[in-house]
Parts: structure tokens; C-alpha cells; sequence
């Protein structure tokens, strides 16, 4: 400011109007509707409540309204209720330090009344009737006038910043009020579980939020943030109690690696308060963001315990922060504590193969684009990541081919001949490593239906079905025992079953040395680490024809699914060996007619010529030497040769898949070429 002369004048100081001061003062305290209610819903716990609820028109600045059936206001604290700094809470400073309740300051009731016109009834326990009484500016507006009440307080707020334009103007979008409001409840809501919470726009009938007072922390968290946070969550604590470092103890609800939201929600409770702390929260996301793919973030619910001489609650306008003593120890010891929790968790990640699975086995798409492909850097998601197969082995660009390529060329021959440990480069951001087993040509596993055993072998490669590799039914096939041989582990029916399936096959060993002796390779072979891989392995998707992905712990690793089959079937015939269920026939088809079409085959692909005998002295050949095996491969396979000649049953290997009969005439061929060998090490299929 200048004078006339041209020199700064020295402004003089003046001593504000008292209504100007509240009004300063209330604008920091009630910064929007959400502070508000904050500080209504405070009162209202610190009333001791059981039952809160709250109704709000236009986001809380035409009207917030909460009731509660707390302790209430007593009739000669009404005068004085929405003065500055009048407060039951405290009568020291030195108070502060053993502080119980939410409030303390006096301010909350006396701001709103600067800013908006507030209403209160109340009515206290053992009274006939309670009392109205509006305010403005820290005053009553007349005397309370007795009303019909019950037990509790209730408090509308309205018009709220009705004389403050500029900070009324800022709330230009209610929704995003009301949302905030509700955010506000939800919070309290999971912390005190004992009450009962419900919110709801003026005039509607539906509540936003409903909370039981009985529900335990999830059924809170399933009530509020929904089922899909609730499934996933798993508990979490953590304490230190070395003055050296930190005093605290903290337990909280933490989504597991399956969940995924766009934004993080922290719920953080400090000494029963609801605070931020973007230090914790940070510390904590960088937790997840090695185990989450990018941009999906997680939702947390912590409540941390700590001596209250450590916390300095009066450090922000809205109590919305804290500090507390030794804050950097305290945020390492929960880090590491979610850490290792989502380590243990992320065994278990649940993968949603659908969509993409028909896909991989070719089934055309409905539609390109609604296929949920993560793109470079994770942009253009229609689906959480989470909730995606991520592998698209149509897509020449599908990252899990291309990874895979890579895997294969990069392969080299491993120490064991089993696994080869080597990470491969992933263009996923996650720390998972993969491991190839596609290059062993020793690995092979049985996956049985019910698991009697899953063994798998580690040297041997037996030739029991030469399956097209391409054969879909196979692979169903596959797939179906894959993620049945992990359901089976959780179904205690199952088990039963499985038992009984035990003893028979013990019996089944019994009777013939030769198969006992097969069994036994099989067992002494079986390779523990392989076993327990396709025993508690998760299927993922197929990677293309041959290979299939599936998860084991924190690792991906790549099946060789034709290898596998051709294990695995072996290892059931030995199994069912003599116990064959049946495959029938719809029509007996002719040994002579199947050979002479298996030789015609062989004929268009080069294997026969006129030197090896006339084709059709050959098939009956072929069908004399089967018929005087007839008796034995009925007992064995249980298949059954009648006296005509004609086929009518083939064993059933895998329950539910059916072999693909155009191989039939090449099986019958080989059948009598090979005779039946003693180790039954050959039998194409
Ligand atoms: P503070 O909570 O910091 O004490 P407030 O301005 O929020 O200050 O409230 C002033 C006083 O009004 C409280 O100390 C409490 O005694 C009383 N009060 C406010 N709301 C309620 C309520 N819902 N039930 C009972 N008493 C209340
Ligand atoms: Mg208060």
C-alpha cells in the first residue's frame, strides 16, 4: 500500500471480529460435507452408541442428519454445546496423553454452526421426553423446547457454507460429496464392528451402507466394500515390543495376490482412529507392485495399537493425521509382515481360465475385441488382470508364446535331466520364474482321476499311445484331470474314494508278477519334486498345441501335454490292469475289415509294399493270431473279440475320455503285428 508521498504506509493491526475469527477457524475444521460428518459420526461413538444412522441430501450440503442411541446431551449443556472450545472430553492439556475418546478440541459443533444451521435433539436416559434447539454462530436460537424423543442425539447440519459463496462454489459435484460421506462410514464401519452403521440419500429407501452391530471384521468388510474384496482377504498381524524400536501391535485384513482394484484402499486405524499415513501406505504398495501386475492395486484394512504417550494426535485441523514415536521402524515391520503373508498366499492364486481356454482350443472367438489382451504397460484393460489368463496363443504377439519360444531356444540341457531352473526373461512384471520342463525328454507324469499316486518318472519315456498330438479330446482330456487332480486334494469325498481305489489296486498288483514288477519301476522312479508339481499344480491355459502352462507355488512352469498323456495313460492301464472298464461298441466292427483298411493306410503312406504279402492274407493272418489271443486280452483288457471276429469292447483307460476311433484300424494292425508283449510296454492306441 502506498501513501500520497509515494511511501509503503505501515498498516495497523486490528483485532478481529469474534464472528470473523469463528468463521476462519470453522473453515479449517469443516473443510467439506465429509468433515462434517466425520466429526458428527466421532460424537456420535464417542456417545457410546450401538446404532448410527445417517441420511444426506445433495452430497451433505443442503443436509447431513445422523442419529445415534448414545448417551445424549443433557438438558444444562445445551447452552453452551456449540460454543468454541466447551468440550466433556478433556479438562487438561495433560489429558490429551491418555485421551480415549475420538473428540477433544470443542471445536467440531461450534464450526458447523458458523458455517451452516444446526439443529440438535437429544434426550438422555431415564428423561420423558427430549429437546430441540437450533443454533447459529456458537448461540442458540431460543430456549430448547421440550419433544417426542428417544434415548440418543440427533443433529441435522444444513445448508452447509451457506455464507461462505467461494467454498460452497468448490462442491460443485454432490455425487462425489456423497461418495466421500459414505467413504467416511465405511471406514468406521469395519473398525467398530459393535455398532451398527446404515447411510442413505434423503428420500430413498434404500440404505448405501447396512452394517449388522454383530458382524465379525469381514462380514463388515463383505458388507461394505462387497464380496469381491471379502473372498480375497487374508489376516494379517504384526507386533514389536522393544523400545529400541517400535511399541505397537497391528492387525489388519490385506487382499491376497488375487485381488485387484484400480485405486488402494487403505483403511488405517491408529489407537482406534482414522488416519492417513501415505508413508505406510507406500511402503506397503511397494509390496504389492512386485507381486500385483501394474496399476491393479490392493485393499488393506490395518489397525495399529500403540502406547498413547507415542502419538501425537493433535498435530492436523482435522485430527486426519497423527505422528508417533519411531514411525520408520514401524512401517518396516508391517511391510515385511504383509510381505510374507502374501508370499504364503500367492501359492494358492486363483487363475479364471475360461474365455481364454476356448481359445486355445480353438473354438473361433464371438468377438476380437472383447478379448481382455493386456496391452503394453497395462493400458486398455476390460478386465482386471488378475482375472485373465495371460497367455493368447493365437495371437502371434501373445506374450506367453513369445516367452515361450524363447524358453525353448534358450534351453539348456539340465543338471538332472528333470527341470531346468533357468528364469526365463518374462515380459511380465512380476517376480515369478519360470522353469521348462518341455525339453525333458525324461519328464513324464501321471495324473491320475484319483490320484492314488501321481508318479511321475524320471528316465523312462514309455511308448503305451502313440496320441495325435493334435487330438483335442486328448488334450480335454488333459485338462479335465489337470484341474481335477487339483480339486480332488480339497474333496474330502474324493478321498474316500481314493482309498478304496487304493486297496483295489493293491490287489490289482497282486496278481501278476510282471506288472507288479512295472508298478514297482514306476514308484522307485517317481521323482518327489515332479510328483508334487502335477499333484498341487494349477492349470493356466494351453501355450499352443503340445505345451501347457500351469502353476505350482510362485513358479509357471511348461507341460509337454503329449508326453504327460502317454505317461499318464500308461500308468492307468498298468493300474486298471485286468480291471478294465468297457468302451462299448455302437457296432461290432470287423477285425478283417479294421486290418484291411489299417494296411490301405499304410499303403498311401509308403510302408507296405507288394513284397510283404497280399493285404488281405495279411489282415487274416492278423485276425488268427488276435483270435487266439481273444481269451487273453478279454481277461487283461477287457477286450472283447466275439466269434465272428469282430471287435465290440476296447478298454476304458481314463475315465471320460473317449480315444479317437479313426486310429482304430492302426491300433488293431499293431495289436496283431506286435503281438502282445510281455511288458506291455507297446500298445498303440
Ligand atoms: P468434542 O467432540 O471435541 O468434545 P464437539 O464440538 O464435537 O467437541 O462436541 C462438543 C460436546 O458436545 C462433546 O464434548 C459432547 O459432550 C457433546 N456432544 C456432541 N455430540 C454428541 C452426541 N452425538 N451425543 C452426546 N454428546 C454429544
Ligand atoms: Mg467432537
Amino acid at each position: 500500500m502506498m501513501d500520497s508521498s509515494g511511501r509503503t504506509a505501515v498498516p495497523s493491526i486490528k483485532r478481529l471480529d469474534e464472528a470473523v475469527v469463528n468463521r476462519i477457524a470453522a473453515g479449517e475444521v469443516i473443510q467439506r460435507p465429509a468433515s462434517a460428518l466425520k466429526e458428527l459420526l466421532e460424537n456420535s461413538l464417542d456417545a457410546g452408541a450401538t446404532s448410527i444412522s445417517v441420511v444426506v441430501k445433495e452430497g451433505g450440503l443442503k443436509l447431513i442428519q445422523i442419529s445415534d442411541n448414545g448417551h445424549g446431551i443433557s438438558y444444562e449443556d445445551l447452552p453452551i454445546l456449540c460454543e468454541r472450545h466447551t468440550t466433556s472430553k478433556i479438562n487438561s492439556y495433560e489429558d490429551l496423553q491418555t485421551i480415549t475418546t475420538l473428540g477433544f478440541r470443542g471445536e467440531a459443533l461450534a464450526s458447523m454452526t458458523f458455517v451452516a444451521h444446526l439443529t440438535v435433539i437429544t434426550m438422555t436416559e431415564g428423561q420423558i421426553h427430549g429437546y430441540r434447539v437450533s443454533y447459529k454462530d456458537g448461540a442458540m436460537e431460543g430456549e430448547p423446547r421440550p419433544c417426542a424423543a428417544i434415548k440418543g442425539t440427533q443433529i441435522m447440519v444444513e445448508n452447509l457454507f451457506y455464507n461462505v459463496i467461494a467454498r460452497k462454489k468448490a462442491f460443485k459435484n454432490p455425487s462425489e460429496e456423497y461418495s466421500r460421506i459414505l467413504d467416511v462410514i465405511s471406514r468406521y464401519a469395519i473398525q467398530k464392528i459393535g455398532v451398527s452403521f446404515s447411510c442413505k440419500k434423503h428420500g430413498d429407501s434404500r440404505t448405501d451402507i447396512h452394517t449388522d452391530s454383530t458382524s465379525s471384521r469381514t462380514d463388515a468388510i463383505r458388507a461394505v466394500y462387497g464380496p469381491g474384496v471379502a473372498r480375497e482377504l487374508v489376516s494379517v498381524t504384526a507386533s514389536d515390543d522393544d523400545p529400541s524400536h517400535s511399541i505397537f501391535k497391528m492387525d489388519g485384513y490385506i487382499s491376497s495376490a488375487n485381488y485387484s482394484a484400480k485405486k488402494t484402499t487403505m483403511v488405517l486405524f491408529i489407537n482406534d482412529r482414522l488416519v492417513e499415513c501415505s508413508s505406510l501406505k507406500k511402503a506397503i504398495e511397494v509390496v504389492y507392485a512386485a507381486i500385483l501386475p501394474k496399476a491393479s492395486k490392493p485393499f488393506l484394512y490395518i489397525s495399529i495399537a500403540m502406547p498413547p504417550e507415542h502419538v501425537d494426535i493433535n498435530i492436523h485441523p482435522t485430527k486426519r493425521e497423527v505422528s508417533f514415536l519411531n514411525q520408520e521402524s514401524l512401517i518396516d515391520s508391517i511391510q515385511k509382515a504383509i510381505e510374507a503373508k502374501l508370499m504364503q498366499s500367492n501359492t494358492t492364486r486363483t487363475f479364471y481360465t475360461q474365455t481364454l481356454l476356448s481359445r486355445s482350443l480353438g473354438v473361433p472367438d464371438e468377438a476380437e475385441e472383447s478379448m481382455p489382451v493386456q496391452t503394453q504397460g497395462g493400458r486398455n484393460l476390460k478386465a482386471p488382470v488378475n482375472k485373465l489368463v495371460r497367455t493368447d496363443p493365437s495371437n502371434p504377439a501373445g506374450r506367453m508364446l513369445a516367452f515361450m519360444q524363447k524358453s525353448l531356444a534358450g534351453h539348456v540341457g539340465s543338471g538332472n535331466g528333470l527341470v531346468d531352473t533357468k528364469p526365463v526373461e518374462m515380459p511380465m512384471e512380476d517376480t515369478r520364474k519360470i522353469m521348462d520342463l518341455t525339453k525333458n525328454e525324461e519328464f513324464a507324469a501321471e495324473v491320475q482321476e484319483d490320484q492314488t499316486g501321481a508318479h511321475l518318472q524320471n528316465n523312462k519315456v514309455h511308448k503305451i499311445a502313440q496320441m495325435d498330438a493334435s487330438s483335442l479330446a486328448g488334450r480335454e482330456a488333459l485338462e479335465h484331470n489337470i484341474s481335477q487332480a487339483n480339486e480332488d486334494s480339497r474333496n474330502e469325498l474324493t478321498t474316500t474314494r481314493r482309498l478304496v481305489r487304493q486297496r483295489r489296486n493293491l490287489k490289482e498288483r497282486a496278481e501278476l508278477t510282471s506288472i507288479q514288477e512295472l508298478l514297482a519301476t514306476i514308484d522307485q522312479e517317481t521323482h518327489s519334486g515332479l510328483e508334487d508339481i502335477v499333484k498341487h499344480c494349477t492349470f493356466i491355459g494351453m501355450a499352443d498345441e503340445r505345451l501347457c502352462f500351469v502353476q505350482h507355488k510362485t513358479y509357471l512352469y511348461l507341460l509337454d501335454i503329449v508326453k504327460l498323456s502317454k505317461e499318464l495313460l500308461y500308468q492307468q492301464v498298468l493300474r486298471r490292469f485286468g480291471h478294465f472298464n468297457v468302451i462299448q461298441l455302437s457296432n461290432a466292427a470287423s477285425l478283417y475289415e479294421l486290418l484291411v483298411i489299417a494296411l490301405d493306410e499304410e499303403e498311401q503312406s509308403g510302408r507296405w509294399h507288394e513284397s510283404d504279402g497280399p493285404k488281405d492274407q495279411i489282415a487274416q493272418l492278423n485276425v488268427e493270431l488276435l483270435m487266439c489271443k481273444a481269451q487273453m486280452l478279454q481277461e487283461y483288457f477287457n477286450l472283447s473279440i466275439d466269434e465272428s471276429a469282430n471287435l465290440c469292447t476296447l478298454p476304458l483307460i481314463l475315465d471320460q475320455y473317449t480315444p479317437d476311433m479313426d486310429r482304430l484300424p492302426q491300433f488293431v494292425l499293431n495289436l496283431g503285428n506286435n503281438g502282445i508283449k510281455s511288458d506291455f510296454n507297446v500298445m498303440n492306441y
